[in-house]
């Protein structure tokens, strides 16, 4: 677990632990011949996918980014991409109970993402988080209403739909601040309503940009997942993100690094990208 200080908040990384995709799809047009140089994959050609979740701790408020796969995968899903499940007794071993938690922030409702919104009690999903208020952009949730044939297995109603109905979840409409130096901002390509969490203080920015660039080996505008609904969109929303990024140095959260859950995005002297731990 790692921890860091941005200003007067406070940032930890919480694993729900590593799952797997495979590396084709992971890495869009890439051939393996190049993306073998930065990840490893093995007989099956899985490479390991982190799923790392953020706690902001704030002088009011301990948010939670994003919740992981979960323990709610039906078999089938699990046996092909491992349910690890780990998010829990990781923020426990943070010394975070669930009940502390008054915010969550899902990115989009991909399955890997939002897994931990709710448990199972009693047969029915209830809210893994008690106290919390969620969010999640209202278009993220119009679309995993009815999704494509191409993502739709990757969105489980029991995940988001019982808190919208309970009015525990709330829907946002782009850009919009959820507390003081915590906010959100929409960037299409993975989905047309995914959004990053912005997390600023002192003076310092963090950005949460989940799938648009989910590891430091993505970092290459063209380096982009084959999951993306928007391929194009995804290298516009990267041109945008790292010319504001890279100047005024943000710290950059990975969503799926399975070794690096941050650090500053940089270009070397070639115009290469590189990221420096923080
Ligand atoms: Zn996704």
């Amino acid at each position: 677990m790692q921890r860091l200080t941005l200003g007067d908040f406070e940032l930890i990384a919480v694993s729900d632990g590593a799952y797997r995709l495979d590396g084709g799809a992971f890495f869009g047009v890439i051939p393996k011949v190049m993306l073998s140089k930065k990840v490893s994959s093995d007989e099956n050609n899985y490479v390991p996918v982190g799923l790392n979740s953020i706690v902001v701790r704030t002088s009011d408020h301990t948010v939670l980014i994003e919740t992981g796969i979960g323990n709610k995968l039906p078999e089938k899903m699990a046996k092909i991409y491992g349910q690890p499940a780990k998010l829990l007794e990781n923020l426990s071993a943070a010394g975070i109970a669930p009940e502390d938690i008054d915010i969550v922030i899902n990115s989009h409702l991909h399955f890997d993402h939002c897994g931990w919104n709710t448990v199972m009690r009693g047969g029915k999903p209830v809210a893994t988080f008690p106290k919390a208020k969620y969010y999640v952009q209202e278009g993220e949730w119009q679309y995993a209403q009815r999704p494509s044939e191409r993502d739709g297995v990757s969105y489980m109603t029991d995940n988001y739909d019982p808190l919208v109905a309970s009015g525990q979840m709330q829907l946002l409409r782009g850009e919009q601040e959820i507390v003081p130096g915590i906010s959100v901002r929409v960037f299409p390509g993975h989905t047309q309503n995914m959004q990053a969490v912005m997390v600023r203080s002192g003076g310092k920015t963090a950005s949460y940009i989940s799938d648009f660039i989910p590891t430091s080996a993505h970092l290459d505008l063209n380096w982009v997942m084959a999951f993306d609904l928007f391929p194009l969109q995804s290298l516009e929303s990267r041109k945008k993100y790292y010319a504001e990024a890279i100047p005024q140095r943000w710290l950059t959260m990975f969503t799926h690094d399975p070794k690096l859950p941050w650090g500053h995005v940089e270009k070397d002297e070639k115009g290469k990208m590189m990221v420096r731990g923080a």
